[in-house]
């Protein structure tokens, strides 16, 4: 049992929330956290985190320099973070000294797919079938038993479609094992869904909780292209939605956003592909659409406040800007939608360099 600090009475404004990682998602909750006279201290391992120019204070160390994290430690109230592959011993030793949330409990189910998964069946709900795969021989053995095609991916540290390959037999399967140098792996039936959809939503520490509008999203390459509100889920969709993301924050006793990336099969059922415990990509359009914002949704949790309001008051579709396309900077900005740059300097392949919104009024 980790010495986790409880929040006893929540951060005042002039406080200061920690939060580890550097990246848009740290940016985003830095100017969230501004705007409610929160300072934000960012601790990132790299150098030119884009979060780092609109933070209060920032730390540049990594994730296991102990004597770097206690100094960042005892400049916070509370610490979060927006990267969910923080190892769980940076983790550990910060819940140690200060309250974090998300907690350790929290990410030592969500690293792992083969466990967030089983989590997930645990609470009576509802993913595609998927067996754990270990070795060569039960690669084998779990495309036999859930048949093709089907999708392997590595246990740990997967996103944006890494550490993943499509199988159509047992030894295509056995290849991409190997091919993942024998990570520990799972092994997924290939959902043929009518579309993809996600719920965003915040648990206080009180236990209240908050769900946005679930979006419905595109990818591309495996990154998200496009958010689209409202989505093609019908109303009772939306609730069942929503009921998924309460189920899973209330059995985690979770602070703090997360969103539920669902697919939605032919038939209408909500399959949950996977947890991510943080603020999402698929929800960056609640900065204009809804009274509060996932990013400000967040601090308001971790920092102890009340959930703000998340009614959307605004249709909206979100599009992300991704590697060389940031160098159309000009025509997005003359374009008439809100136009967010993360301020990353290297225009990478797959690099996600900004996101644009547009809002059509509904309403009020
Ligand atoms: P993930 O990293 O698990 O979120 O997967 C990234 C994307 O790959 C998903 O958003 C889907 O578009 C696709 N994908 C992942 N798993 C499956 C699956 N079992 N069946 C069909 N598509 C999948």
């Amino acid at each position: 049992m980790s010495k986790a600090q409880l929040l006893v009475s929540p951060v005042p404004p002039g406080g200061t929330i920690g939060i580890l990682g550097g990246g848009q998602l740290g940016r985003m909750l830095a100017l969230a956290a501004a705007r409610l006279g929160l300072k934000a201290h960012i601790y990132s391992p790299e150098a030119d985190a884009p979060a780092f120019s609109v933070a209060a204070a920032h730390s540049h160390a990594p994730y296991d320099d102990k004597n770097a994290l206690a100094l960042f430690v005892s400049a916070c109230d509370v610490v979060t973070f927006e990267f969910e592959n923080v190892p769980a011993e940076t983790i550990e030793f910060i819940s140690s000294l200060k309250p974090v949330n998300p907690s350790a409990v929290t990410l030592s189910v969500t690293q792992d797919r083969f466990a967030e998964k089983s989590f997930v069946v645990s609470l009576g709900l509802k993913t595609a079938p998927f067996l754990a795969v270990g070795s060569l021989d039960e690669a084998h053995s779990a495309f036999t038993k859930i048949g093709g095609p089907a999708v392997l991916k590595t246990r740990r540290m997967g996103y944006d479609g890494k550490g993943q390959a499509k199988v159509k037999s047992a030894g295509d399967t056995a290849q991409a094992f190997a091919s993942f140098k024998n990570a520990p792996a799972i092994l997924e039936g290939f959902v043929d869904f009518a579309y993809e959809a996600s719920v965003i939503a915040a648990r206080g520490n009180d236990g209240a909780f908050a769900a946005y509008d679930p979006p419905e999203n595109a990818h591309e390459n495996h990154i998200l292209r496009r958010s689209v509100v409202p989505s093609r889920l019908s109303a009772a969709q939306c609730d069942d939605a929503k009921a998924i993301a309460k189920r899973i924050a209330d059995a985690l006793n979770y602070v703090g956003v997360l969103a539920v990336e669902l697919f939605v099969t032919k038939d209408g059922k909500l399959l949950v592909n996977e947890i991510a415990p943080r603020v999402h990509n698929s929800g960056h359009w609640t900065i204009e659409a809804c009274r509060t914002s996932q990013f400000e949704q967040h601090i308001r949790a971790v920092a102890g406040w009340p959930l703000g309001d998340p009614t959307r008051h605004a249709d909206a579709v979100m599009e992300n800007i991704i590697g060389e396309e940031a160098a159309d900077w000009q025509k997005y900005a003359a374009s008439g939608g809100v136009l967010h740059l993360y301020g990353k300097s290297q225009m990478r392949p797959g690099r996600k360099m900004g996101h644009i919104t547009w809002l059509k009024t509904s309403a009020r």
